[in-house]
């Protein structure tokens, strides 16, 4: 049977601030992960109907917390605190480290990540550290890559070879989906990928 592209419903469950306090549920998790403004709240919200849900842009330098949304009673996206920003203080970086790694190397619960990379961006190493946590626990993660209503077809083909080669060695069906909320692109894609990873 194909899998639903329908969007999902969701709504807010509470901010976490501290790993200790995610939610003691069984119910499936997955996580959305990305630099500050990669465009990670507005996916949310194009994957998500009616109230926009996440929050755009939140400012550097703010309390950080993962946000747990509730959906379709069956499974929770989690919204991690956006990385990157060039003037955030050393212990801002420290604690986002320690609630992230805790998060996504220990929740029993989590079952993959969706990562955004802005698609005129090249990966970093705040972006490799984040991706090894899952990797190395042997969890699957979606690459998106944001905003590629920028790109001419042609560079945006160009983009997503090399990120397939560089992130996924070439592998045939390589987890990269190109995403525009602009152009809708990609949009029934990663809602396939999360139904399928919470089913
Ligand atoms: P976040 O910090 O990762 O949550 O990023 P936001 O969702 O707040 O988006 C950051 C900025 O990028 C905002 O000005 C958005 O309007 C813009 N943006 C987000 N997605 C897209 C997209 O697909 N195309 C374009 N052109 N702009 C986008």
């Amino acid at each position: 049977m194909p899998v639903a592209s329908g969007p999902f419903t969701a709504s807010f469950v509470k901010s976490v601030y501290d790993h200790r306090q995610v939610p003691s549920d069984p119910r499936p998790a997955v996580a959305f992960a990305g630099r500050s403004n990669v465009g990670k709240s507005t996916l949310i919200n194009t994957i998500t109907t009616g109230k926009k849900i996440a929050k755009v842009s939140q400012t550097p330098g703010k309390t950080q917390a993962l946000n747990f949304f509730l959906v379709e009673n069956r499974f929770y996206m989690v919204d991690l605190p956006g990385y990157g920003f060039a003037k955030v203080p050393p212990q801002v970086k420290k604690d986002w480290a320690v609630l992230v790694e805790n998060y996504l190397t220990g929740d029993p619960d989590l079952r993959g990540l969706v990562f955004l990379l802005d698609c005129r961006r090249e990966i970093n190493d705040d972006d490799t550290t984040l991706l090894q946590w899952v990797v190395r626990r042997g969890l699957p993660f979606l690459m998106v890559l944001t905003k590629t209503d920028k790109l001419s077809r042609n560079q945006l083909g160009q983009t997503v070879m090399k990120m397939k080669h560089k992130i996924f060695g070439n592998e045939e069906n390589a987890p990269l989906i190109p995403f525009s909320s602009k152009t809708g692109a990609g949009k029934k894609e990663v809602i396939r990928w999360v139904r399928n990873l919470t089913a």
